[in-house]
């Protein structure tokens, strides 16, 4: 093997490999360094938000050697089950070999438990060290160690990775052990990381009528379930060819499958125990794994495998359940999550020490009912535009957009009108009195329109207007650049009708929900898209007349307010006038970020990627707030809204709201909400405590 060695290395650099000792060592070293800017890490740091310039370190140790007999061993172990959090010793070893063996799943290795029979003295030892390390580190501990002829040695210690339902039980279980406060617990705790326990699980009866084909270790909770890929390559690609859900198949995972790794639902493997590569890589990306199934016969090559009497390819459905170890040759149904038991206590303490609010963007009452239940405070974006493509509305708004008078199109909007109240009324009765913002008509009209000969034919024959006149309608409304074109509050400045339906709706919403079930709904109303004041203000009257009347002719005490959106940087530029009239500001870090850069929110993914080659960029600004530009106006803008009004609400509502280090600079920008998909909203509540036990507000 020395000798292939030996061979391969001089193919690829040119010269003989050094017999030099030292010199051994430290391309050993530079090896190490150079590993710091490899793809996988440069992906990995991107992943987890770790600046590229922290750089890192070598540790350089004196051999001992887990492979000197019987007597010697090696092996790996956690201070508490990094799969549950149950407090209990937890790893294996095997003797008389290296700690690669034990890592790369090729022989399968003992419980540590085992160790005991073996040498009773030694097992104490290793347990009292795992002991202090705990009691040292105030954290669950992922230990290495050698035994050679007899001797214990402890390699390396470090805080161990656990998955999303360990890490909660753990915390928990510290506070109650007096080892950590409830604010040191809430610190050690990574609010991504939680992502996994809001998806769904296994519904109960679904499982249990579904077929075992077999049973592996189960490495990785979660409910994994998607069309079968052999390699990490071909998960890419599946996802990417529109695939969502993707199980990974392999012999064994090694360092190169990570990004193939983090696009699927779940990896299975034949080889490798419960710190195998593949298990140790899940259980940090929440992706269930169930790993070292001996039954498996894995033929990468042909891309078939055979389980339980069956062979299954690529694109065949299966599951597998990372909690149990079983496999399923079937997609076995889903049920969402809920929040309770150590969750439900984490998320308590972190409202406890939250000083932001946390919203949802949430654009139907599902999603303002799944949010609700996730913690959400109120609702911080609906995006009405959205309510707008069911297919039985979408004729009504057709007819609106190529209406050529303003009757014509007062007519479309009159079909609109009960629509939208329902929409709105469903919103609040799942709010339950929380505020909601509902945003007012935002995206270019084309984007309604059919574009094809053959639909616009249809829809003039629905419409009872000449194909031409339709055709002509649509060629007019195109845009060249649509995104800085006739969208947000424009269509307001040229068709005030549409922000009196809105309005109108909005209002005769909250009187209803008022009215029939007692919430007292104080409805936001928000302008999107302004760059000026006296656009803003245009509107803004508009809005105000046509609600003040309504509520005039109902006789009922209803509280509004009208704000805006800030996402072009002339708006947060000039916050200061806006906020004269605008009762609050929402940003939309969206199109900020967008109009900032010069970069299309639709299209920079394309050349993003080459910027994280190029080590350009870290982190793709869309999703990651950019503090040092994007970030310096929202501070700006808050400044200035507040100078002017300062009780003025501000909130966040781009995709942003729902990233810890954005929401952390939200915190230190002063913000009063955060607002952000339903699914993220325990993330965003844990991070808002978080950023206010590192920077207490005053
Ligand atoms: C934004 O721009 O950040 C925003 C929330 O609006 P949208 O994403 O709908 O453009
Ligand atoms: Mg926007």
């Amino acid at each position: 093997m020395i000798g292939k060695y030996k061979a391969l290395f001089k193919k690829e650099m040119g010269y003989d490999f050094p017999q030099e000792p030292k010199a051994q060592l430290l391309e050993a070293v530079k090896a190490v360094f150079r590993s710091w800017d490899n793809p996988r890490a440069i992906y990995y740091r991107r992943v987890n938000d770790i600046p590229s310039n922290w750089g890192t370190a070598v540790n350089i140790q004196s051999m001992v050697f887990g492979n000197m007999g019987e007597k010697s061993g090696t092996g790996v172990a956690f201070t508490r089950n990094p799969s549950t959090g149950e407090k209990k010793l937890y790893g294996e070893y095997l003797m008389n070999a290296q700690g690669e063996d034990v890592v790369a799943g090729v022989r399968t290795p003992n419980p540590i438990s085992d160790l005991q029979k073996q040498d009773k003295k030694l097992y104490e030892q290793f347990v009292n060290i795992a002991n202090t390390l705990e009691k040292h580190y105030k954290d669950m501990q992922d230990m290495e160690f050698t035994i050679e002829n007899g001797k214990l040695y402890m390699l390396q210690t470090r805080n161990g990775k656990r998955t999303a339902k360990a890490a909660l039980k753990i915390a928990v279980d510290l506070v109650n052990e007096k080892m950590l406060s409830e604010k040191e617990a809430l610190m050690k705790l990574d609010p991504k990381q939680l992502d996994a326990l809001l998806h769904p699980q296994f519904d109960n009866a679904a499982l249990k009528k579904a077929k075992v084909i077999g049973k592996g270790l189960p490495a990785s909770p979660g409910a994994g379930c998607g069309a079968v890929a052999f390699t990490a390559e071909r998960a890419e690609e599946m996802v990417k060819e529109g695939i969502k859900k993707v199980i990974l198949v392999r012999l064994e995972t090694s360092p190169e499958d990570i990004e193939g790794m983090a696009v699927s639902q779940g990896i299975l493997t034949a080889r490798g125990g419960m710190t195998s590569h593949a298990a140790v890589v899940a259980r940090g990306m929440g992706t269930a794994c169930v790993a070292g199934v001996g039954e498996l016969v894995v033929d990468e090559a042909k891309k078939v495998f055979t389980l339980g009497g069956k062979t299954y390819k690529e694109g065949d459905y299966i599951s597998i359940d990372g909690s149990t170890g079983n496999i399923y040759g079937e997609e076995v149904k889903t049920v969402p999550a809920s929040l309770s038991g150590d969750f439900a206590t984490v998320m308590a303490w972190a409202d406890k020490y939250k000083a932001l609010e946390v919203r949802t963007n949430a654009d139907t009452p599902a999603d303002a009912k799944t949010a609700y239940n996730f913690g959400a405070q109120g609702i911080g974006l609906c995006r009405t535009e959205h309510m707008f493509f069911d297919a039985d509305r979408i004729p009504a708004v057709r007819e609106m957009i190529v209406s050529t008078t303003v009757e014509e199109r007062k007519k479309a909007l009159k079909k609109l009108l009960p629509m939208q109240k329902k929409d709105f009324i469903g919103l609040y009765k799942e709010m339950k009195g929380y505020p909601v913002t509902i945003r007012f008509l935002d995206p270019p009209l084309h984007e309604f329109l059919p574009h094809e000969d053959a639909e616009i034919k249809a829809l003039a024959a629905e419409m009872g207007i000449p194909f031409k006149r339709l055709k002509e309608t649509v060629a007019n409304l195109k845009e060249v650049n649509p995104m800085m074109g006739h969208r947000g509050l424009r269509l307001a400045i040229t068709y005030p009708e549409i922000a009196e339906m809105q309005t109108q709706a909005v209002i005769e919403a909250a009187l209803t929900v008022k009215k029939k079930y007692g919430y007292d709904i104080k409805p936001e109303i928000m302008i999107p898209l302004t760059c000026d004041s006296r656009e803003f203000n245009f509107v803004r009257d508009v809005v105000a007349n046509k609600a003040d009347e309504i509520i005039a002719k109902e006789g009922v005490k209803l509280q509004y307010k009208i704000g805006t959106m800030i996402e072009i940087p002339r708006a947060a530029l000039t916050a200061d006038e806006i906020a004269k009239t605008a009762e609050f500001f929402s940003f939309g870090t969206n199109d900020l970020t967008q109009m900032t850069y010069g970069f299309s929110r639709d299209d920079a993914g394309k050349f993003l990627d080459y910027y994280y080659e190029r080590k350009i960029f870290e982190s793709d600004p869309f999703a990651r707030l950019d503090q040092n530009g994007v970030g310096k106006l929202v501070e700006m803008a808050a400044k200035l809204g507040k100078s002017v009004r300062p009780d003025i609400k501000l909130g966040i509502c781009g995709e942003h709201g729902g990233d810890p280090s954005s929401v952390d600079f939200c915190h230190r920008a002063g913000l009063t909400y955060v607002s952000c998909s339903p699914y993220r909203v325990p993330i965003a509540r844990l991070a808002a405590a978080q950023a206010n036990i590192k920077n207490p507000r005053k």
